[in-house]
């Protein structure tokens, strides 16, 4: 079985295609293009939709041609449906449907968040993980249980994506800024007192921002250490404990942010003292692709078919705790 995903939910518009044998997926070409605001700047949605209806068709006929296929050789279209940015959604969306109903090909509209956890799952091998999505879109803590992922932890305001993003921009750095928080985090061992705030379960960042906007200006390598020290120090704490609390023996962490090696080896030790094993998404598939959404059609189509074009729809706000897994 062969699958076209089509990723538009925010600042990347990316074409995979994703061959299923079995359970096990083949990524054949994963394509994407950035929108990229000017620095010191944030997503401004209608500019990324524009950017992604210029490169949609460039970026499927390169991710066609790097999988040594056809339009008419794919079993399956899947698109990301939400949550996201609407004028984004509905760029991939109107790629998706045109492609479905031209060449009379199955269509899937997909859940972004289970996008980054299945895919996460299949790549690292994990089987029944609990999961740490942590990016521009999402901070949430979940286990799976009858049917659903079911939310442990989350976020009250801001997600840890943009936590970084926005100390980055303040800082007039490009974005994404997470690799340069990293990077100058590593530079520092001065530790500066900011806000941990942590509700039950959930965490709240809109606190450590404004403070760590404060304590730039005294120097920005033990401000963005720092930075990293409380935030990650924070959704350990609430992993951690989701950890204790459900007994998983495995703990899987997904989303841009999973690319940062500090975040890893807090996660990792915490493992250590649960006997759990720890699994990160590889970082070329952390963040936001098209083989993500592409995987997920290929496990609905194996229990459902498509949807009728005029059933298709996107959801801004699709949160991923409503959505039933059938596979
Ligand atoms: P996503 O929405 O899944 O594409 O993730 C994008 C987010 O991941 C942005 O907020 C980035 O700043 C963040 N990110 C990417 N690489 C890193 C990194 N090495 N450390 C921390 N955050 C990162
Ligand atoms: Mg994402």
């Amino acid at each position: 079985m062969l699958s076209l995903g089509i990723e538009s939910t925010a600042h990347t518009f990316s074409c995979a295609v994703v061959e299923k044998k079995g359970r096990q997926g083949k990524i054949l070409s994963d394509v994407r293009k950035i929108y990229r605001p000017p620095e010191g700047e944030g997503i401004h949605p209608r500019e990324a939709s524009r950017h992604h209806a210029e490169n949609s068709s460039q970026v499927l006929s390169e991710c066609l041609k790097e999988a040594h296929v056809t339009i008419s050789d794919l079993d399956v279209i899947s698109y990301a449906a939400g949550p996201g940015l609407g004028p984004c959604l509905r760029i991939g969306a109107v790629v998706a449907r045109s492609l479905s109903s031209y060449y009379d090909i199955p269509i899937y509209p997909v859940n972004h968040a289970l996008g980054h956890i299945e895919l996460g799952k299949m790549l690292t091998g994990a089987k029944d993980p609990l999961v740490l999505l942590v990016s521009g879109g999402h901070t949430m803590i979940l286990a799976f249980l009858s049917k659903k992922w079911r939310v442990f932890g989350e976020t009250l305001d801001i997600t840890l994506g943009q936590l970084l993003d926005q100390i980055g921009r303040y800082s007039g750095f490009a974005s994404p800024c997470g690799p340069r928080i990293e990077e100058l985090a590593l530079k520092s061992t001065e530790y500066v007192s900011l806000p941990y705030v942590v509700k039950g379960n959930d965490v709240s960042f809109s606190g450590l921002l404004s403070a760590t906007k404060r304590v730039i200006p005294k120097g920005i390598e033990s401000a963005c250490f720092s930075l990293q020290e409380t935030a990650f120090s924070m959704i350990g704490e609430a992993t951690e404990r989701a950890l204790s609390f459900t007994g998983k023996k495995e703990l899987l962490v997904v989303g841009g942010v999973a690319a940062n090696r500090r975040l890893s080896s807090i996660l990792s030790s915490i493992c250590a003292r649960h006997n759990c094993k720890f699994f990160a998404a590889p970082k070329e598939y952390a963040g936001d692709c098209g083989s993500q959404i592409s995987w997920i059609g290929l496990l609905e189509s194996s229990k459902k078919p498509g949807i009728d074009l005029k059933d298709t729809f996107v959801k801004q706000s699709w949160r991923l705790d409503t959505v039933e897994v059938l596979y």
